[in-house]
């Protein structure tokens, strides 16, 4: 587009009860593309007055609607039916996605395949929750109930946009509860081109609402508001701090999945170029705004210099450029806010290691919030790059000596998402997934996350999981039921 040319940009709306309708407010916020920093769309920046509105949609949906009375096979034949539309759009949403967070277009393709993989195997669980005959020692028969949990409030980041709305929905709807889903302020556009099915796939008016707003005036009134059961939010540490005191009043069910700074670990005997992909891969994918990301690289020190020569010299080879561009293997950071954090970190960086490859904004890019991949090495394991997480492409390489050292340095983090281990020693690598205190360890690899498997943290990365079995847990409650099979008075008076 020549400069001064403004293609019409489409305004979006919530989905509150069934409908599109504009914030109460009228007021909207801009989306922006972040490789060109042009407005892409405009979408509603919502406040308590929508809030409101979708809960009490969500209330009423979960009390009286037919939701409340549809059966496990209705509400899996909803999500099988929402998978397909997912699918059928899958190129129109890819597109999407990837202009308005600026992640490589074949990326973006992987996402919404998982999206759909989502909402299907929430599908068949659906028809999967069991409860349990209790074996209690009188003349009597109890039962445990699975039941839905009500009311879901549910609070994305803008990394994995329609991605975190399926982990969030999938589980939720299956289990039968009614959600107000919250994207984030930077990217709510594919959740809100798919709430545009939700009518035809069967999901009745109130089900599932959609308000875009900004975290303090659209996602605290919904963590603090009274007839919200639950809270599941995905994002940074300090507002998930926030979030469990905003709930506490309303003594809500909250489950969080927040940063972490995961170590990646390799052992002289590592494969050595495997090793060098693994290290650059876990960190870069995804421009490296991942909370997995494996952004401190531990390396032993018979193989350190060698291993931080391969991996620059191999970062340099990253293609940086435009999402939709099918050869990109990094875009743009997501927003101006996002890319000014990462370079401060870069600046910080300098100060405080060596710098072996990137450390900048990408020169060659006049628009777009574009940074070299960028890899410090010589980190001391106090240093902030090496505690805070970036949350951009920016690895940390730290050297240890053994076994013990590198342990150790692994789990001297406040955060324990995730971790992975390099090394051909069977020994060794199960030694390490028993000691690092982390909800993911993976071995010889680094970020393949499976909907059949569990996702969530340690420590301050968060509690509750997500995915599997385990993702359907916090949606439900668990009742007692006791029935008596003596027909006689108790005979205690
Ligand atoms: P980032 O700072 O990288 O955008 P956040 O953790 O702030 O990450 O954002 C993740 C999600 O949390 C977004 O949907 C955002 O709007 C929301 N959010 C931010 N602050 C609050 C808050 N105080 N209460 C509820 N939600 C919030
Ligand atoms: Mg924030």
């Amino acid at each position: 587009m020549a400069d001064g040319v403004k293609t019409k940009v489409r305004t979006y709306q919530n989905y509150i009860n069934g409908e599109f309708v504009s914030s109460a407010s009228g007021k909207t916020l801009e989306v922006i593309d972040p490789s060109t920093e042009e407005v892409m769309a405009l979408a509603p920046d919502s406040g308590p007055e929508d809030v409101n509105r979708a809960v009490a949609a969500a209330k009423a949906a979960f009390e009286q609607g037919p939701w409340a009375s549809s059966t496990a096979q209705e509400r899996g034949r909803v999500l099988f039916r929402l998978a397909e539309k997912l699918r059928q759009n899958a190129p129109m949403l890819a597109e999407l996605e990837c202009r308005n967070t600026g992640k490589p277009i074949v990326e973006a393709e992987f996402d919404i395949n998982d999206t759909a993989t989502c909402f299907e195997y929430y599908g068949g669980m659906a028809t999967k929750v069991v409860g349990y005959v209790n074996p209690v020692p009188d003349n009597a028969m109890s039962l445990t109930l699975k039941e839905p949990v009500g009311v879901a409030g549910q609070i994305i980041p803008w990394n994995y946009p329609l991605m975190m709305a399926a982990w969030k929905l999938a589980p939720a709807l299956a289990a039968g509860c009614t959600c107000i889903l919250k994207p984030a302020e930077q990217t709510p556009i594919t959740a809100l081109e798919m709430a545009a099915w939700f009518t035809d796939v069967g999901l009745p008016p109130g089900v599932v609402n959609v308000i875009v707003g900004f975290g303090e005036t659209c996602g605290a009134p919904l963590v603090q508001h009274a007839d919200v059961n639950k809270i599941a939010f995905t994002g940074s540490a300090a507002v998930g701090k926030i979030i469990v005191k905003q709930a506490a009043d309303t003594v809500k069910r909250v489950t969080l999945e927040l940063g972490g700074k995961s170590p990646n670990i390799f052992f002289a005997d590592a494969d050595f170029e495997a090793a060098i992909d693994g290290a650059l891969f876990g960190v870069f994918i995804n421009q490296g705004e991942v909370c997995s990301a494996g952004s401190r690289i531990l390396v032993q020190k018979s193989i350190y210099k060698k291993f931080v020569d391969a991996m620059a010299e191999k970062a340099k080879m990253i293609k940086l450029g435009a999402p939709l561009d099918r050869a990109t293997k990094m875009g743009p950071l997501v927003s101006k806010a996002q890319f000014d954090r990462v370079c401060s970190y870069l600046e910080l960086g300098k100060t405080e290691a060596k710098v072996a490859s990137g450390g900048g904004r990408a020169m060659e890019f006049n628009r777009g919030y574009y940074v070299q991949p960028t890899i410090f090495y010589d980190v001391d394991n106090s240093a902030r790059i090496a505690r805070e997480e970036i949350f951009g492409p920016v690895a940390t390489v730290i050297p240890f000596e053994d076994e013990r050292d590198a342990i150790r340095i692994a789990n001297d983090s406040p955060y324990g998402l995730a971790a992975a281990v390099w090394t051909r020693d069977i020994y060794k690598a199960m030694r390490a997934v028993k000691a690092i205190r982390a909800g993911i360890v993976w071995v010889n690899h680094m970020q393949p996350t499976y909907v059949e498997a569990p996702w969530g943290g340690y420590k301050q990365s968060g509690f509750g999981r997500e995915l599997g079995p385990w993702g359907i847990e916090d949606y439900l409650e668990t009742k007692q039921v006791y029935i008596n099979l003596n027909e006689a008075p108790i005979g205690w008076y």
